[in-house]
């Protein structure tokens, strides 16, 4: 079953199109990262989502069937920090949150358990910290026991413990079953945590699909040896190499992923009179990759 499934969405605000065709699903228990950087779409896309915006064309469904109020009910949402009432605790925060969305009064301890607030539940709000208010935040979220949950920037301004400790918590969400849909500028973040990801550009979807493909990263080895201009000769036509260039440094090669072998270069580069002072492999990180996708879109 798909949560969500996007199709063909278009959002204008005026002339600016923020979204220009978007379509996507994303599978149940799955974590979803929408990956883009800033103005790209991505609040945009969940305020349509949540029926806090209107899209300008296309339509989605939730739970495979038309959009209803019943349907956000099963879905949690931290859309930005949310104003929780500094004077008050966590426990009456979010017996008034509770109240307001009309569902998980009698869910207070045990969502504050699952972010480790427990605690400190008796404490001011305006004594948390960062990282602890997020964690309200995302404990509201979870009252009702909601089997999606939507979020937004989920570790916008935290500092690393804080990042660290929201990481933890959507992993053991995932691995308690929730399907979990969120908005992200990080790379290393979608990296860390979600299972698969759409990566969005002024609007547009660019790719979308499970983490580990979209993210298959190209191999690069790097070769050094005492005459460089030499050694760019020889590989320039080394089989299976998609690509050879040589920088300050080292001459590089790129292959598909899984294809690099050190010792048949090493071999390779021996045998036509060359010895090697330096070889390495490297991962392209998703970073490159997300760089390259970018690029080649403008
Ligand atoms: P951020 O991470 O900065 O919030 P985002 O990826 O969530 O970015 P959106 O906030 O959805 O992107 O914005 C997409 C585009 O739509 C941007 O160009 C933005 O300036 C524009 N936009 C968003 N809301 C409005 C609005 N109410 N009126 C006009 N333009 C808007």
């Amino acid at each position: 079953m798909a949560i969500l499934t996007v199709e063909n969405l278009h959002k204008n605000y005026g002339p600016i199109q923020a979204l220009k065709g978007v379509s996507f699903s994303v599978p149940k228990g799955s974590v979803f990262g929408i990956l883009g950087p800033n103005g790209s779409g991505k609040t945009t896309l969940l305020g349509i989502v949540l029926n806090v915006l209107k899209a300008s064309s296309g339509s989605f469904k939730l739970f495979d069937e038309e959009p209803s109020h019943v349907h956000r009910q099963q879905i949690g949402t931290l859309l930005e920090t949310p104003n929780f009432y500094h004077y008050l605790n966590a426990v009456q925060n979010l017996t008034i949150a509770a109240t307001i969305k009309q569902r998980g009064s009698a869910d207070i301890n045990r969502v504050l358990e699952l972010v480790n607030l427990e605690q400190r539940k008796f404490s001011k709000f305006s004594t948390y910290s960062l990282g602890m208010k997020q964690r309200l935040a995302i404990a509201s979220s979870l009252l009702g026991d909601p089997d999606v949950l939507i979020f937004d920037e989920p570790t916008n301004g935290l500092d690393p413990v804080g990042i660290a400790e929201t990481r933890e918590l959507i992993k053991k969400l995932h691995q308690a079953g929730k399907t979990i849909i969120m908005a992200s500028h990080l790379l290393d973040e979608v990296e860390k945590v979600c299972t698969h990801v759409a990566i969005l550009q002024k609007g547009t979807l660019l790719t979308h699909g499970h983490v580990d493909e979209i993210l298959i990263t190209d191999e690069i080895v790097e070769t050094g040896a005492a005459n460089l201009q030499q050694l760019q000769n020889i590989l320039q036509q080394y089989p299976g190499a998609k690509r050879v260039y040589v920088n300050d440094q080292h001459v590089e090669l790129t292959f598909a992923a899984g294809t690099a072998s050190l010792e048949a270069l090493n071999r390779y580069c021996f045998e036509h009179g060359i010895t090697l002072h330096h070889l390495r492999l490297r991962k392209k990180s998703l970073e490159t990759k997300f760089f390259e996708l970018t690029q080649n879109t403008k």
